[in-house]
C-alpha cells in the first residue's frame, strides 16, 4: 500500500519541525494536490422538526421565507424608525431589510393527522414561499393523510397552500376554524375594500376557503378540535385568530400562530404596533396576555414566524419577552 498524508510517521513531524524548508519538502512528498472541483451547492437548511410530547408526534414544516426590503413601519409603527432601526442593528440584525418565513405544524394524536395552517401554495412559490407541498413528502407524510385542517386564521400566509391549481391540496381532510374569523373574511364586501391589501387577502379567502365551507367546522374559543386540542381566543392580529392548546401525557404544547410576527421585534418589545395586526392595540394586549402565559407556566411552543422549526420556549426578560429556541433535547 502506498503512504499518504494520513500516515505521516513521526520521524516526518521531526523533520518537518526542524525548519520551514524541510517542513515544504515533507509534506509536498505527500498531501496530494487539490482540486475542488465540486460545484457549489448554495445555502441549505432543514424542512421539517420532529418531537414527542406525551403520546403526540409533532413535526414543524419549513414553508419558506420571503425577502422584505424594510423593518419600519412593519415593526414598531408607534415608534420612531431610527430607534427601531438602532435596536435591529444591536440584535445582529438588518436595521433596513428581513425576511420572514412560515412554519406550518403538524399533530399526529394517534388517532389523526392535524395540521395547523396550510403555508403559501402557488402563490409565493417563485418569491421562495409555499414550499410545503414539496417537504411534506421529505417530513415522512402524504397529502391524503391530512385528516384535520386547523386554519387559525385567514391571512394568505396560512391559507394559500389549501389548494394547489384547482385541486384541493388535503383531498382526505375536514377543516376547522373559529365562527368569527370565517364570518368576518367570506363578506364578499370585503373585494370592494379601499386598502388593496384588504382586497388581496378576501380574494385569498373567496378562491381557498369558501369553496371547503361544506367540510369546515366552525368552533368559538374554548372548544376542541379532537380530543387533547384545544382552541384559545388570541383575537387582534386578525378579528377572529385563535391559537391552540395541545395535552397529552400530562404534557402541554401551544402553537401561538401570530401572536408574534418576529422572534425579537414581537417579543422584547411586545407595545411595538406591527403592520400585519388588523387591530394594532387589542393585538398587544393579546399578545402580553399570551407571552405572559408561556412564560409563567413555561410551556414549550411553536409560533409560524418563529425561525425554524419554530420551536422553543418564552423567557421574561426585562420589560419584555425573549424566545429562547429548542434545543436538541426537546422530546418531551
Ligand atoms: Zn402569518
Amino acid at each position: 500500500m502506498s503512504r499518504t498524508h494520513f500516515d505521516l510517521s513521526r520521524r516526518d513531524l521531526l523533520i518537518a519541525g526542524a525548519g520551514t524548508a524541510v517542513a515544504a519538502t515533507a509534506l509536498s512528498r505527500f498531501v496530494p494536490e487539490a482540486h475542488a472541483a465540486a460545484p457549489m451547492l448554495g445555502g441549505s437548511r432543514p424542512t421539517h422538526y420532529r418531537f414527542k410530547l406525551g403520546d403526540f408526534e409533532i413535526t414543524t414544516i419549513f414553508d419558506g421565507q420571503l425577502a422584505i426590503p424594510k423593518v419600519h413601519p412593519i415593526f414598531g409603527k408607534n415608534q420612531k424608525i431610527e430607534d427601531v432601526q438602532a435596536y435591529m442593528t444591536e440584535n445582529h440584525l438588518p436595521a433596513d431589510k428581513m425576511t420572514i418565513s412560515f412554519s406550518p405544524v403538524i399533530v399526529n394524536t394517534g388517532k389523526e393527522v392535524v395540521l395547523f395552517d396550510t403555508g403559501y401554495g402557488e402563490e409565493r412559490r417563485d418569491k421562495g414561499a409555499g414550499k410545503m407541498a414539496a417537504t411534506l413528502a421529505t417530513a415522512g407524510f402524504s397529502p391524503d393523510q391530512i385528516d384535520v385542517v386547523v386554519i387559525t386564521h385567514c391571512h394568505p400566509d396560512h391559507v394559500s397552500g389549501l389548494r394547489e391549481g384547482d385541486k384541493t391540496s388535503y383531498p382526505n381532510a375536514r377543516y376547522v376554524t373559529g365562527d368569527v374569523e370565517y364570518n368576518f373574511w367570506s363578506n364578499k364586501d370585503l373585494l370592494s375594500h379601499s386598502d388593496k391589501g384588504m382586497v388581496g387577502r378576501a380574494k385569498a379567502v373567496q378562491s381557498n376557503v369558501v369553496p371547503l365551507v361544506e367540510k369546515i367546522k366552525f368552533i368559538k374559543p374554548g372548544d376542541d378540535v379532537v380530543t387533547g386540542i384545544t382552541s384559545i381566543q388570541a383575537f387582534g392580529h386578525t378579528p377572529g385568530h385563535m391559537i391552540y392548546n395541545l395535552e397529552s401525557g400530562g404534557k402541554r404544547f401551544v402553537i401561538f400562530a401570530d401572536v408574534t410576527n418576529h422572534y425579537v421585534a414581537s417579543l422584547a418589545k411586545p407595545d411595538w404596533h406591527c403592520i400585519f395586526d388588523m387591530d394594532a392595540e387589542v393585538a398587544v394586549a393579546t399578545r402580553k396576555k399570551v407571552l405572559d402565559m408561556l412564560a409563567a407556566d413555561k410551556i414549550p411552543c411553536s409560533g409560524y414566524h418563529m425561525p425554524f422549526p419554530a420551536v422553543g420556549y418564552v423567557e421574561k426578560n426585562g420589560g419584555g419577552y425573549r424566545w429562547v429556541a429548542a434545543s436538541y433535547q426537546m422530546d418531551l
